[in-house]
């Protein structure tokens, strides 16, 4: 017996996803591994927890795949694991030099890595437009990491209030670059910034690193130093990176570009929750004045500004909840995987 492996993901739980997404899969993996109707022996289906809206044995019979038996099971829940997944195995007669050619789509690509093109996600866009929050709810269900950029722009602001160079000095920052130790690691899925050997997660969320982030991203040889790092990680894994540059100038190739926006007044609201939630005590007003000024800031500077890079997707965000963006988000993923 041959068994041939394969895995798709959805992104809603309809009847209509699971059967396009059934055919597709058996689809290309008939076709990928040459198989007869008659070699084959069994169709075994594996579904996530959370799918409960069809059957996929019946999707299969439906689209024709009904010449032997077909069974599926449930999986068990597992944290961290892809959600919305359905996997195949097809065990068919073994026959002399085959050599199974396991298929992994959509979402399910970042299974087997082994196998399976890179796929970044890049989502841009304006402070407090909710990226962050998209990005990491993403990267969790597709299972690949999230690069938050914004954090390594931060870290550099850090470096330069702590060595008291004005993060507006390019001279000044430019001096200070070759000294910058700055690692992005990750523990139990969270990323962290290590600045000169210190977890700094936390201390760059500080209010007053924000604007100087904002300025010290300003230059050239900052952004030429943070560019590269990026590049470097999404070149390695399947990643999701938000930051204010990513479509356009950091991975303008990305298969999958999204510019997420919303009013300012909204956005505000948004990080005023935020840094009341880590204790963080700041005027709405001032924190609504201090967007707006680094959004013009952001979207003014000669390198690399803020902008929405000709193919990315628009998304205003003002009357979207998280759950709304994030599926709006998937589906567009899933149409053009
Ligand atoms: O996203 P976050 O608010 O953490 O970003 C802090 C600052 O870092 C932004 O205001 C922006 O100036 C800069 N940044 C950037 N390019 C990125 C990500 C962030 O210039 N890719």
């Amino acid at each position: 017996m041959t068994v041939i492996r394969g895995a798709t993901t959805i992104a809603k739980d309809t009847p209509q996803e699971i059967s396009v997404a059934v055919k597709d899969l058996l689809d290309e993996v008939f076709q990928e591994n040459a198989i007869k109707k008659e070699e084959v022996r069994s169709f075994v289906f594996s579904l996530t927890a959370d799918i409960h809206s069809y059957h996929p044995a019946k999707a299969a019979r439906e689209c024709g795949y009904d010449y032997a038996p077909l069974f599926a099971c449930v999986e068990p829940e597992i944290d961290g694991g892809l959600k919305l997944c359905i996997r195949l195995m097809l065990l068919i007669e073994q026959t002399e030099n085959r050599t199974a050619k396991h298929i992994y789509q959509r979402g399910a690509k970042v299974l087997r890595k082994d196998i399976s093109e890179i796929f970044n996600v890049a989502l841009d866009g304006p402070a407090g437009s909710g990226k962050s929050t998209v990005a990491k709810i993403l990267a969790r269900d597709y299972n690949i990491l999230y690069l938050d950029t914004g954090a390594m722009y931060r870290a550099c602001a850090l470096k330069a209030l702590r060595e008291k160079v004005s993060p507006k000095d390019s001279k000044g920052v430019e001096k200070l670059l070759p000294t910058l130790n700055l690692k992005v690691e990750y523990k139990d899925g969270a990323q962290h910034t290590i600045l000169d050997g210190e977890d700094v997660s936390l201390a760059i969320r500080e209010n007053a690193v924000s604007m100087a982030a904002s300025d010290i991203s300003a230059h050239k040889a900052v952004r030429l130093k943070m560019v590269e790092m990026q590049r470097e990680i999404a070149k390695q894994m399947s990643c999701v990176l938000d930051g204010r540059d990513i479509g356009s100038t950091v991975l303008p190739n990305a298969k999958f570009k999204f510019f997420i926006t919303a009013d300012s007044k909204i956005r505000a609201e948004r990080r005023y929750k935020e840094l009341q939630a880590r204790g963080q005590t700041v005027e709405f007003e001032t924190l609504h004045e201090e967007i707006v000024k680094r959004d013009k800031q952001d979207s003014e500077r000669e390198f690399s500004p803020l902008k929405k890079a000709d193919d990315a997707y628009l998304l205003d965000t003002s009357k979207m909840n998280v759950d709304e963006v994030v599926a709006k988000i998937k589906s567009i993923i899933q149409s053009k995987i």
